[in-house]
């Protein structure tokens, strides 16, 4: 019997079609390459953690009460020990962990750190929804100034203009400090108070444990009960206040767009001050059409045994981005510029070092070793989407010179093989 993939989690190959291109390989070194190129302007560098942490890290972290700790969590016991292991679901509480276990506050207490990896949510599966996925994010620590807020804001933004993803919104919200968040989760109650038989079962279930919860529940009933709730953000503390403030000011000098959202609360218990979410809105309707998110976290630190530590951060999901980027751009072509395909064994023994020396120069050449039929190689090419071809044998290989083909017309243009290199460029383009 065939052994399949485990449901919700995914192959990323180079043949994925237009409609997969979620896990096309193409599209995703696009995504990958463009978040590095932006982290890198941001001076941020690159952490990466476990994959498997301990679980209460998470449930400390996160929330017990949260749907990702309570329900979706991979826990596992650990093997010949007595601990609870459990797959990373987010990247921030193991960034953090690595912060307070190597001691990395006491030489600078400044970290501008960036990520990327797979994380795991075993969460009822849907389009845009899976078990296994990729993050890509950054944490930033030690900084409590609105100014950072602001440039890992105007970051995530140019990872959406850098990527020219289409219809991506910036929602911004702020929950205050937690004595604001207390505030508003009483004001959110009483608000509710009376209204709990109109909510959906779930609803219900949240006004006793993550009452702010309620507010982004998709379920159109729900959203028409809170759908004149106060925004947290109208009774802010001062400092709170101030914070905010200043970071839509900042946004505003960026000319960064954004629009308040007070549905925008976020699944776990750590946010603080700013939240954000980036929405992609031609990812179709429902909760799935988060791009990424993000906030401050000036809590978590201390509350996973650390001293006081201002933080921001956010992640992106890598299969979005790539859904969104091939909207607009299709799928890359990763075809070879020369595919060379070889008649005889004079032609084997000079292939590898032409190739080499062509691949040192830059140019991506790809050699069919299998030899045999000429024109099934060259078949091959065709199917590739080969820029050009060549074949190389016995007389080639006397005569230093060879036919190099346009595939695309079939124009041949015969050149030194020593000068290879310069005729693998098309001159009408393509
Ligand atoms: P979160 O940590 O839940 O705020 O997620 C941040 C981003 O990761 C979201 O905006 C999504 O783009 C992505 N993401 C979260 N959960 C999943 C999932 N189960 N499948 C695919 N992407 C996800």
């Amino acid at each position: 019997m065939k052994i399949a993939s485990v449901k919700g989690m995914n192959d990323v190959l180079p043949t994925a079609s237009a409609e997969e291109a979620s896990f096309h390989g193409g599209v995703w070194a696009e995504v990958v390459g463009a978040a590095q190129r932006v982290f890198s302007r941001y001076a941020f560098d690159e952490i990466r953690t476990p994959i498997v942490e301990e679980a209460a890290l998470f449930a400390r972290a996160l929330g017990e009460s949260t749907d990702v700790v309570g329900k979706e969590m991979y826990a596992f016991p650990e093997r010949g020990g007595d601990k609870l292991l459990a797959l990373r679901p987010e990247g921030t509480a193991g960034a953090v962990r690595a912060f307070l276990e190597k001691g990395l506050g006491a030489n600078d207490p400044v970290q501008r750190w960036c990520y990327f990896g797979p994380m795991f949510r075993h969460e009822r599966q849907q389009k845009h929804r899976y078990r296994q996925f990729y993050q890509l994010g950054v944490e930033a620590l030690g900084v409590a100034a609105p100014e950072l807020d602001v440039e890992v804001l105007a970051l995530c933004r140019d990872i959406v203009l850098e990527l020219e993803l289409p219809g991506v919104e910036l929602r911004l919200n702020s929950l205050g400090d937690p004595a604001d968040r207390a505030a508003y989760v009483a004001t959110l109650k009483s608000f509710l108070a009376g209204r709990e038989e109109k909510l959906c079962g779930e609803c219900r279930a949240r006004l006793e444990k993550n009452p702010l919860r309620v507010l982004d529940c998709k379920n159109e009933g729900c959203r028409a009960q809170t759908a004149e709730v106060p925004a947290s953000w109208e009774s802010l503390g001062p400092a709170a206040k101030e914070h905010f403030e200043r970071v839509r000011a900042g946004l505003d000098a960026l000319q960064v767009p954004y629009v308040l959202d007070k549905r925008l609360v976020r699944g776990l218990d750590y946010y603080c001050r700013t939240t954000f979410e980036l929405l992609a809105t031609s990812l179709g309707s429902g909760q799935q059409t988060a791009a990424g998110g993000g906030g401050r976290y000036d809590g978590l630190v201390e509350l996973l045994g650390g001293p006081p530590t201002p933080a921001v951060g956010f992640a992106m999901g890598v299969e979005r981005l790539c859904a969104l980027r091939a909207q607009v751009k299709g799928l890359p072509k990763t075809a070879p510029e020369l595919f060379l395909a070889i008649a005889d064994e004079a032609g084997r023994a000079r292939a590898l070092p032409l190739v080499q020396a062509l691949r040192k120069a830059g140019h991506r050449v790809e050699v069919d070793w299998r030899g045999g039929k000429v024109g099934k190689q060259l078949n091959r090419a065709d199917k590739r989407g080969a820029k050009f071809s060549l074949v190389l044998g016995q007389a080639e290989v006397a005569s230093g010179r060879g036919k190099v083909k346009r595939m695309r017309d079939g124009a041949e243009t015969e050149v030194a093989l020593d000068a290879l290199a310069a005729s693998l460029v098309d001159p009408e383009g393509n």
